[in-house]
Formats: C-alpha cells, sequence, structure tokens
C-alpha cells in the first residue's frame, strides 16, 4: 500500500523490516475519563488500517499502551497529572480510576468495531524497562539529573525536530497552561524521563529507582513498551496529530539514542474530529460519547460510517445532521444488502477484480470513502447475489460495518414478521367462503408494507378505506384480524 508518512511528509510505499509482517505500535488512551468520539475516529482509523494490512496478505503484531500513570494535562511535563485529577474528581483511587476507565474504553471501541490489538500494556506494569533505558540513556550521555528529576538531553540527538519544523515548535513549547517553565531544563525542549521531586507530593503511585522514589514521564513510556514488545524496527507508528509535538518527537529522540539507529519509519497520523466551535475536548461543549450517542438512538457503527466516508488526513467536523445523513444513508445501504436472497455461484473473477480495486483505492492512504463507493458500484453489477455478498464480504473486512451480518438479521426479521402474517391469516379462517376475503386480505397485506416503510399515512388511509367499507381491522400479535361491522 501507499501510506503517507509524516516523517518524510509525502505518500510513500508502505515497506515493512520483514516481509509480510508488520510491527505496528498506537498510542493508547490515558485512562483518567471517558474517550471522546473525536479520541475513538483515530482509534477506528488505525483499527481500519490494520485491517486493511492484513487484507494484503500481512501478519500485523499491534502493540498499544494504556497510560496509568505520569500523563500531565500538558504534554509538556507541565500541569496536573491526569490521573490524580480523576482520582480526586471521582472520589476514588488512582488504580480504580485506571481500571474503569480502561473498561469503558474498550467497551466503546467493541462497539465501534475497533479490534482490541494484540498485545496491551499498561505502563504501570513495565517500571523496571523505564528504569533500564533511563539508566542506559544517562550512561551514554544523552539524560541529566537535575533538581531530583532526570531529564532527555535534546541538544545532544543530531536532529531533534524530525516530524515537524523547528520554528514552529519552539512557539509551542512554554507557552501551554498557566504554568511556568521548568528552570532545571538546560533546553526548552528537553522533558522529563523520571520524576522524584515533582510539585505532586500527593502522587499515589511510585516505585523506587535508583534515583530515589518517584514515577515515569510520559514520553518514556511508548518508546519502552514498543522496543520489549518489538525489538529494535518498529514499522509503523500511529497516534493523533497531536501526539506529533512533543510526543512522538520525543519517543523519536530517546528511542534512537537508545538503541544507535534509526527505529520507526513510518508514522501515521489522523487528524482531529471538531464540533462546530472547533476541536472537541472533554471539558468544553457537549462531552461526546459513545454512549451519549446511544442514549439518544444512534448506532455506533452509523458513527462509524460517517468517519469512513471522510479521509482520516483531514478533519472532520461532527454534527448531529451530519449524524443523522450517515444513519440514514447506512440503513439504506443494510437494506439494499439485506434484499438480496443468497443464491448462484460466486464467480472468482468479479471477486479478484474488486480486490484490486481496493488496492488501488483504499490502499492509496487509505482513502475509506472509496471502499463505500465500491460496496454501491457492486450492488450495481449484473452478477449473481452470492458474487455480491462475497465481495462485500471482502471490502467489509476491512471496513467492518457489520454489512452482511446486519443485512441477514433484517431479512430474518422481515421473513419472520410475513411468516407470522401468514399464519395469522390462515388461523383467521372466519371468512371463508366471503367473497371479498382475497381483496381484505390484500389490503392488509398493503398496510403491513406501508406501516413497515413507516408510511402510517398510507397505513391509517388503507384502514379508513376498508371501515368505509364497512370493515373493522384489529392488530393482534403477529397479524391483522378483521371483521364486518
Ligand atoms: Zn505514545
Amino acid at each position: 500500500m501507499k501510506l503517507y508518512n509524516t516523517l518524510t511528509k509525502t505518500v510513500d510505499p508502505f515497506i515493512t523490516h520483514t516481509e509480510n509482517r508488520v510491527e505496528m505500535y498506537t498510542c493508547g488512551p490515558t485512562v483518567y475519563h471517558f474517550a471522546h468520539i473525536g479520541n475513538l475516529r483515530t482509534y477506528m482509523m488505525e483499527d481500519v488500517l490494520e485491517r486493511y494490512l492484513t487484507f494484503e496478505g500481512n501478519t500485523v503484531h499491534r502493540v498499544m499502551n494504556i497510560t496509568d500513570v505520569g500523563h500531565l494535562t500538558s504534554d509538556a511535563d507541565t500541569g496536573e497529572d491526569k490521573m490524580l485529577k480523576g482520582a480526586k474528581r471521582e472520589k476514588k483511587t488512582v488504580m480504580e480510576i485506571g481500571a474503569f476507565y480502561r473498561e469503558a474504553f474498550f467497551e466503546d471501541c467493541k462497539k465501534l468495531n475497533i479490534k482490541t490489538p494484540e498485545v496491551v500494556v499498561p505502563a504501570t506494569a513495565c517500571i523496571d524497562e523505564f528504569i533500564a533505558v533511563i539508566e542506559s540513556l544517562l550512561e551514554k550521555g544523552y539524560a541529566y539529573h537535575a533538581g531530583g528529576n532526570i531529564y532527555f538531553d535534546t541538544s545532544k540527538v543530531k536532529e531533534y525536530y524530525t516530524l515537524t519544523s523547528h520554528a514552529a515548535d519552539d512557539l509551542k513549547v512554554g507557552v501551554r497552561d498557566d504554568v511556568s517553565e521548568d528552570e532545571n531544563k538546560r533546553n526548552k525542549c528537553d522533558f522529563v524521563l523520571w520524576f522524584t521531586k515533582s510539585k505532586f507530593d500527593e502522587q499515589e503511585l511510585k516505585w523506587d529507582s535508583p534515583w530515589g522514589i518517584g514515577y515515569p514521564g510520559w514520553h518514556i513510556e511508548c518508546s519502552c513498551i514498543s522496543m520489549k514488545n518489538q525489538g529494535g524496527y518498529l514499522d509503523i507508528h500511529c497516534g493523533g496529530v497531536d501526539n506529533i509535538f512533543p510526543h512522538h518527537t520525543n519517543e523519536i529522540a530517546q528511542s534512537e539514542a537508545y538503541l544507535g539507529h534509526a527505529w520507526c519509519k513510518h508514522w501515521f497520523h489522523v487528524h482531529h474530529l471538531n464540533d462546530e466551535t472547533g476541536k472537541m475536548s472533554k471539558s468544553k461543549g457537549e462531552f461526546l460519547t459513545v454512549s451519549l450517542l446511544e442514549k439518544k438512538g444512534y448506532d455506533p457503527l452509523a458513527y462509524r460510517y460517517f468517519c469512513l466516508e471522510s479521509h482520516y488526513r483531514k478533519p472532520l467536523t461532527f454534527s448531529y445532521e451530519g449524524l443523522d445523513n450517515a444513519t440514514k444513508a447506512y440503513n439504506k445501504l443494510i437494506n439494499r444488502i439485506a434484499s438480496i436472497i443468497p443464491e448462484g455461484e460466486v464467480d472468482e473473477a468479479v471477486v479478484k477484480k474488486y480486490r484490486a480495486d481496493m488496492i488501488r483505492t483504499v490502499g492509496n492512504d487509505l482513502n475509506t470513502a472509496m471502499g463505500i463507493t465500491l460496496l454501491y458500484n457492486i450492488l450495481k453489477e449484473k452478477v449473481s447475489s452470492n458474487t455480491k455478498r462475497a465481495v462485500i464480504d471482502l471490502i467489509d473486512s476491512v471496513l467492518a460495518l457489520s454489512l452482511l451480518d446486519k443485512a441477514d438479521a433484517r431479512r430474518k426479521e422481515a421473513e419472520d414478521a410475513a411468516k407470522a402474517k401468514a399464519e395469522a391469516v390462515k388461523a383467521d379462517d372466519s371468512h371463508a367462503g366471503d367473497p371479498e376475503a382475497a381483496m381484505v386480505e390484500a389490503a392488509i397485506a398493503e398496510r403491513l408494507a406501508a406501516k413497515k416503510a413507516k408510511d402510517f399515512a398510507r397505513a391509517d388511509a388503507i384502514r379508513a378505506e376498508l371501515l368505509a367499507k364497512g370493515i373493522i381491522l384489529t392488530d393482534i400479535p403477529g397479524g391483522t384480524k378483521w371483521e364486518r361491522k
């Protein structure tokens, strides 16, 4: 496949270190609150990427961290500790907060058909590894001790600003929040690897280290968890665009300093989901979660469809109107698939052609909207139903919209209703010999179809027409009975 690479700023062929095997790392959630649907857009696009790489015949080994310690409200070592903030808010311990929101995160993912990565590692399970890497960075002269903390010295790496431009990032450092800059830092962009002296005396989770009791900085976590589980060569590292600086920039600096060679070739970043007021956040406006969408009657997979309609490298604006449109389109697609009765031979040549179309379109920088277009294309083709279903199955192995499952369930529902109705009519044999029975039963069937299509005006009109002829309808479980006035 070809994929935009934040490191080279071009759409590059995606080439792995070992053929047909992808070492993929995704920055996981900081589990101090529910994920909002903007965070989940990133995980969803990473999931589509993993599924696409699998579709192309690769074995994807995907690793994700869970941040349950050390992430401050600013990504640049300032502000409050997010986990502690969550614990205070809910009057629970940090471990309780972590366990609760970790589970909530994976529940949301499941509803959105986001697969759980093969390896999921909480930061608190890897403290020994963090310490070992920090010790090595100190030995090699890439880190220093100041004011009780251990810092990474960004002036020691050949090139620090690997992912973005120097000038733009310099401006961002030190202007975040209202917190004064850390005077222990030798260079503006240096970052904490290990805290011992911090303003968080109340920090619940602390570990012994060669530098005193303390806790790790946030950035070291991803580098260590990846290197431990994936070795020294990573094929692709993923996250949201707000991870590019400083988080991913720092990850590259410390990993390459530790390894002594280039670490990860390909960087994949998903753009923001905005609401109508700007970038979505947990603290302003409506807190948009998967459960809120469900409460409002939306299918989480309609939100997935909404996201797949646009490109991951463009900011997407969320609105209920947009979600309503996506819901309509998603339901229409399922209804069309439900109307295909499985039959006939699968034409493998057609499936092969669509496989090539997928590689040409979705494989070109993960163009998911083109994947949806291919679904509509196959529905229009003059091929057997089973060929259509095979192609839909193939495309949906990447898009993961549960299309065949939902369509089959809908068809079964309709068939069951029709069967129940036929039985109800059969049971209602009191009209044997009535010359108008056939006319009345046809009208009842038409009324049922109108109700199914939510055309209630038509359904009411049919009832009124029959009433004018002296025929009264009564809805009973599984059908409709009729009698003369
Ligand atoms: Zn990370």
